[in-house]
């Protein structure tokens, strides 16, 4: 089933004394909907009902505005009844089914996700969620595609933990089973194809960087660079993957670097952002996106800055500032 969520904001049209919405102003809500939020709450509302029960309930508003989900958006799409449906997050929500399973690490689980019939379209770097209820509540968490986009499905790259709910979750699928996602969306994304690259991961984070540097390879006029850190050798994720793409693209370079290596390692030992100055010969030329623990990610930033790389090209997902404490 491929369901939508609608956020409901009311409006002006609503009287300021009654700032309520009631079961009844949804009179026409779609047909077998469920709704989240409780009545009483001004803003916001959502629906979740399929496609088909949506366009009907839409049609029956009477004149609407609706416009492309995504960015740049504006939620004026008003109706009469007093709300406004806010279709910046009017989102598709997909039951996936799980066409392959493969163990990459002892702690990581590959999954191949398809929606048949769907072709995804999305910007590679950008994520979908994974949801599910557990204990009555819904769970929602973030994944991001290492394939293109253009097919029917998305493979997904999972580190386990032993107390995670989404992703224990995830590593107990089977290929038959079904997974809810939410749509493709997100900030990490290639700005400028044209330019030098370095894609500056640790752990997981390496997974919207398999996205991007994949387009890159495709469409890219410049030289990439891969810089990525885990614990041990065992723990790398995509090791062959990007061992095989240098082999075969002579404008792309890959590092390892290895936190807590055994004995055995002889390759570059320490956290990504130590490498960078022995790594690069300037800073102010090529663009650098950066992916993994908050901490990680502040770090290379603040290493960046030093070494002499423009603000404006560090990328990073955006939210990781606030997530590490002082
Ligand atoms: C934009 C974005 C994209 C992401 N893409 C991926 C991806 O492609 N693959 C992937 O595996 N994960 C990815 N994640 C992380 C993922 O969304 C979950 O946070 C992670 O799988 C843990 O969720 P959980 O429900 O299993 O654990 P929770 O139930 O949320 O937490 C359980 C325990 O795990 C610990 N924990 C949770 N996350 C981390 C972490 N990152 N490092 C250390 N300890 C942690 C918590 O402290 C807690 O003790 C992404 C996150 C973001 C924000």
């Amino acid at each position: 089933m491929q369901s939508v969520f609608v956020r409901l904001h009311l409006t002006s049209c609503q009287t300021q004394s009654d700032n309520v919405v009631e079961t009844g102003n949804l009179g026409a809500c779609p047909r077998g909907s469920s709704s989240v939020g409780h009545p009483t709450e001004a803003a916001p509302r959502l629906l979740l009902c399929d496609r088909q029960s949506f366009a009907w309930w839409l049609s029956s508003l009477g004149p609407t505005r609706v416009f492309p989900p995504g960015r740049g958006g504006r939620p004026t799409h008003r109706q009469p009844t007093g709300l406004a449906v806010d279709s910046r997050v009017t989102h598709m929500i997909y039951d996936a089914t799980v066409v392959e399973t493969y163990r990459i690490t002892p702690r990581v689980q590959g999954l191949r996700l398809q929606v048949p019939d769907h072709e995804f379209d999305y910007e590679p770097g950008q994520h979908t969620t994974v949801r599910f209820d557990s204990a009555g509540e819904e769970v929602v968490r973030p994944y991001t595609p290492t394939n293109l986009p253009g097919s029917d499905q998305l493979a997904l790259t999972v580190r386990r933990y032993d107390d995670g709910l989404a992703s224990s979750y995830l590593h107990q699928k089977r290929p038959g089973d079904t997974v809810r996602l939410g749509p493709v969306e997100g900030s990490l994304t290639l700005a400028d194809p044209d330019r030098d690259v370095a894609f500056l991961a640790s752990g997981t984070g390496l997974t919207p960087m398999m996205a991007m540097l994949r387009q890159y390879l495709r469409e890219g006029t410049g030289n990439a660079h891969v810089v990525y850190g885990d614990r041990r050798e065992e723990t790398l994720i995509h090791r062959e993957t990007l061992n095989e793409l240098a082999a075969n693209h002579s404008n792309l370079r890959v590092a390892f670097t290895l936190s807590d290596p055994n004995w055995e390692w002889t390759g570059r030992v320490g956290y990504v952002q130590d490498h960078l100055s022995a790594l690069f010969d300037s800073f102010d030329a090529r663009d650098y996106y950066v992916c993994g623990v908050p901490p990680m990610v502040v770090q290379t930033k603040a290493r960046l800055a030093e070494l002499g790389a423009p603000d404006a090209r560090v990328h990073t997902e955006g939210w990781e500032d606030g997530a590490v404490e002082n």
